[in-house]
């Protein structure tokens, strides 16, 4: 064939990669294997970064930070059946927090489906929950408009996962090179240009909007993820500052503008939402996180302005005034129409004193404990250590990864974020296991930035393997593991009160005492240290934050330190 037409032949799998490239894509993570290894080799050849992983899962979760941060979307590649039913974790978290992803899995030959061919699975099925889109390519033709429409979709309003199916009989077709060519072209021009248009904004509701403001006795502004996603920070900061409204971040939106600015109303989280009378909130949902925007933590007459790239969002709130459109221009609007005609509520306004002083006395409270060094290490006593470390590393500041029930409650309120998009945790959905995949995800999209988790033993343990994958490439990160032995704790329990035939059993919440976490990465050649008092833990943060190089730091945390599930013992 190749003699005949004089143009050599471009397979499925080449055509993919070719495409892939085409759209931009210059990461990948994932999982090699039948039908894909040579889909990934191709990908690499073509100028990809193609990282990977041991198990789908920890790429997956890799795949959707790394869409939330650089604002592409996030390519996770799997092998068929299981290994997308793995990377369904990655999907998921990605549609639960917004951010842009694309699942690319093998899948069986098509002419022995629904006879038990190899790792065979109705992976469009099995993806619907948590996927705005799916393509198939059902014959190589068809590859490349597929490739553009799920790299799109992911991006198009509400960010979110999309799914591509590459049936292995698929990969192995074959096509001319100059068809290849034709074929991009065609599917680049044949793109959805208004998919990804940014929603026109409504000028009459930004007139209301700052009508709504000016009028207000006690406003404030919050920001979430949305906000940090749409790379908002500029148009807040000018926000906030010219019209003097404190403002309150979510756990993601930490950083836009720092914790430290003066109208930060973080530290009287509870005074600003249980008392503001106007708040408009940006990129943030009034869900669990928010109490849903309802009383005893907001009050009953609050009128919420919501600004939301999603229609949807806004009818499920139906709040005072909704806006719907991308959280940067619409910030940029509104600062614009009140500079016109400006207002600013000044340093000696009651509502700004009031959350200020309120500022100064719980931080004052705060420092009074973290000034106790407390050994064995209570949760703070590290934790402020730690702050103190990734303060001084100064700009860039380092990319903070945390989870954990305690060891991300204690976390949220103790370190400092100072930069946009510097906080990863486990997010809408409480993902437990994201850490190593986000510490990876953080490492290949901000090469300059130095990456810290700071995480509890169970939620590294979810994906400790990934240490090896930090080895192999070398990322700059340094992993805290809060170690106290367990899932909130250590074995608590009154041996006397355990009952039936397992009672020898370790407690389901408890693991190994004393587990040496940190010889897990010197088994692939990183660094481990172990760190109990305050001066192991200094030494060894200064060491690694100067080398840079893929470190476990092992911290030694009493067993009855932590609350079962940290700050939501309601909840169990
Ligand atoms: P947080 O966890 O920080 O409270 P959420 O994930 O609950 O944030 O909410 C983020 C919201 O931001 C979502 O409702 C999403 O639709 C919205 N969003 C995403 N991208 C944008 C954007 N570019 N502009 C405005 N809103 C956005």
């Amino acid at each position: 064939d190749q003699e005949r037409s004089g143009s050599p032949e471009v397979d499925g799998n080449t055509l993919v990669a070719m495409s892939l490239a085409r759209a931009g894509v210059d990461r990948m993570f994932g999982v090699v294997g039948i039908p894909v290894t040579s889909l990934a080799n191709r990908a690499v050849a073509l100028g990809v970064r193609f990282i990977a992983f041991h198990n789908e899962q920890s790429a997956g979760y890799a795949a959707s930070a790394y869409g939330y941060l650089t604002g592409r979307p996030g390519v996770l590649l799997t092998v068929s059946g299981p290994g997308c039913v793995h990377g369904l974790a990655g999907l998921s978290n990605a549609a639960a927090n917004a951010w842009p992803m694309v699942l690319i899995s093998g899948s069986s030959d098509q002419s022995f489906i629904g006879r038990g061919d190899f790792q065979e699975l109705d992976q469009i099925a099995a993806v619907k929950p948590f996927s705005k889109f799916s393509a198939k390519a059902t014959d190589i033709s068809r590859i490349p408009a597929s490739v553009f429409s799920v790299i799109d979709w992911a991006v198009a309003g509400r960010p979110g996962g999309t799914y591509l199916d590459l049936p292995s009989d698929v990969l192995h077709q074959t096509v001319s090179e100059s068809e290849a060519e034709r074929l991009i072209i065609q599917a680049e021009n044949g793109r959805n240009k208004e998919l990804i248009e940014k929603p026109r904004i409504n000028y009459s509701e930004i007139q209301k909007a700052v009508e709504l403001l000016r009028k207000a006795q006690r406003p404030l502004i919050v920001f979430g993820k949305g906000a940090a996603y749409a790379r908002a920070e500029n148009g807040l900061r000018k926000l906030v500052e010219s019209t003097g409204i404190p403002f309150l971040p979510t756990p993601m939106g930490k950083g836009l503008l720092s914790d430290t600015h003066e109208l930060a109303a973080t530290a009287a989280r509870s005074l600003a939402i249980g008392k503001c009378d106007v708040a408009l909130v940006v990129g943030a949902r009034l869900n669990w996180l928010m109490h849903f925007g309802e009383p005893p933590k907001w009050s009953k007459d609050v009128k919420f302005i919501l600004v939301d790239v999603c229609k949807e969002e806004i009818d499920l709130r139906k709040p005072s005034l909704g806006i719907v459109g991308d959280a940067k221009d619409v910030v940029e609007k509104l600062h614009k129409e009140i500079k016109d005609d400006p207002f600013c509520l000044g340093k000696t306004h009651p509502w700004v004193e009031a959350i200020k002083n309120k500022v100064k006395e719980n931080v004052a409270k705060m420092e009074v404990q973290l000034a106790k060094e407390v050994v064995p290490f209570n949760f703070l006593t590290p934790m402020k250590i730690i702050r103190d470390a990734i303060l001084g590393v100064g700009s860039p500041a380092p990319i903070l990864v945390s989870e954990g029930a305690n060891t991300m409650d204690v976390g949220r309120s103790v370190l400092v974020q100072t930069e946009p998009r510097t906080r990863l945790d486990a997010g809408t959905w409480g993902t437990m296991g994201v850490g190593l995949g986000y510490c990876i995800a953080a490492a290949v999209a901000s090469p300059d930035r130095l990456v810290v988790a700071v995480e509890g033993d169970s939620g590294f343990g979810f994906s400790a393997m990934e240490v090896e994958t930090l080895a192999r490439y070398q990322l700059p990160v340094v992993v805290i593991v809060f170690n106290n032995g367990g899932v909130y704790g250590g074995d608590r329990r009154n041996p006397d009160e355990i009952t039936g035939p397992y009672k020898k059993d370790p407690a389901p919440t408890s693991f190994v005492p004393g587990a040496a976490y940190h010889v897990l990465i010197e088994a692939f050649g990183g660094k481990g240290y172990l760190a109990g008092t305050p001066d192991e833990l200094k030494s060894a943060l200064a060491e690694s934050f100067s080398a840079r190089k893929p470190t476990v730091i092992n911290v030694t945390i009493d067993p009855y330190a932590g609350a079962e599930s940290g700050r939501l013992q309601h909840k169990n």
